[in-house]
């Protein structure tokens, strides 16, 4: 038999499901994907082909099924469900040495702990800790460049957040999420997903987003400072940057990168707040 056919006579997910009693566990962000269709046309828009993929949270295998099928030459999965790894194993057995499952936490995870290299970073990600895993990977890639193997995170988000990360100056989903993506990387939306592709079905809508890490950042500015600076103006987006920045000599800053006081965090562009954070740092010199 051959891969596809040892996969397509495996139990469907739904079938897994029910047969196992396997009782969903909320902190886990488990809602499983039983859309057959919908895990087909996320493993195309993932472009897998003969690539190696690290996938986040396998689950039951809905789209590690597809991720193989299309053809991918390697997965590595990260699970933390010890659960989902057993129930896993037969898809391990048939495909043909390409999957591995490691029991572990994506959150403590390392990506230059790893000791493999993969082109790109995929899964349906646990919606409570989706955006902490796509900031933390971005900003590893951006410290260590031996990290540039990694050339595409393809995951499916909420929609919300997927709207914020692609927001731009001066809209309403617009904030330090999209800042920082823009900073980091190029990222696209690609599909939107109904909460009925999902078992238990999720109160949001998903999308799946393709992020392509920057090889380096797309202004020249010390990611720390980037953050501190964007985390003060928008702890408080609705009041005048002179009055956010206000701790750290807001005013000064602003005039000497040009800018206007009385704009509010929210009309600033990526480079602008680039522009702020090197004057902070030129200043902090002296
Ligand atoms: N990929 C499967 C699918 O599409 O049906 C499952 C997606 S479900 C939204 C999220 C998966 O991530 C679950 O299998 C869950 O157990 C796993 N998970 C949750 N938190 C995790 C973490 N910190 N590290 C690794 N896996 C995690």
């Amino acid at each position: 038999m051959t891969l596809v056919s040892n996969i397509h006579s495996l139990e469907s997910i739904q079938k897994m499901i029910n047969q196992n009693d396997f009782y969903l566990k909320k902190s886990l962000g488990q809602n499983f994907l039983i859309d057959n269709n919908i895990a087909k046309k996320m493993a195309q828009n993932i472009n897998c082909n003969q690539r190696n993929i690290l996938e986040i949270g396998p689950g039951l295998g809905s789209l590690t099924r597809e991720l193989l099928i299309e053809g991918s030459k390697s997965i590595i999965g990260i699970e933390k469900d010890y659960r989902a790894i057993k129930l896993l194993e037969p898809l391990i057995m048939k495909s043909d040495g390409k999957l591995k499952v490691i029991h572990g936490d994506a959150k403590k995870t390392n990506l230059s702990s790893l000791e493999f290299i993969f082109d790109s970073i995929v899964g349906n990600l646990p919606y409570n800790i989706s955006t902490f895993l796509i900031l933390s990977w971005l900003e590893e890639i951006e410290s260590d460049r031996k990290l540039n193997f990694i050339k595409n995170i393809t995951v499916t988000i909420q929609k919300e957040v997927a709207e914020r990360i692609v927001a731009k100056p001066g809209t309403k989903s617009f904030g330090r999420l999209s800042l920082i993506m823009d900073l980091l990387s190029r990222p696209k939306l690609l599909f939107n997903i109904s909460p009925d592709a999902f078992q238990p079905k999720p109160q949001v809508i998903s999308t799946l987003i393709n992020i392509q890490p920057l090889k380096k950042p797309k202004y020249q500015v010390k990611l720390k400072t980037f953050l501190l600076i964007t985390k003060l103006a928008f702890n408080q987006r609705r009041k005048m940057l002179r009055q956010s920045l206000k701790s750290i000599s807001g005013r000064k800053i602003l005039f000497n990168s040009g800018i206007d006081d009385n704009k509010r965090a929210e009309n600033l562009s990526t480079e602008e707040f680039c522009n702020l954070s090197n004057c902070y740092d030129q200043m902090s010199k002296i």
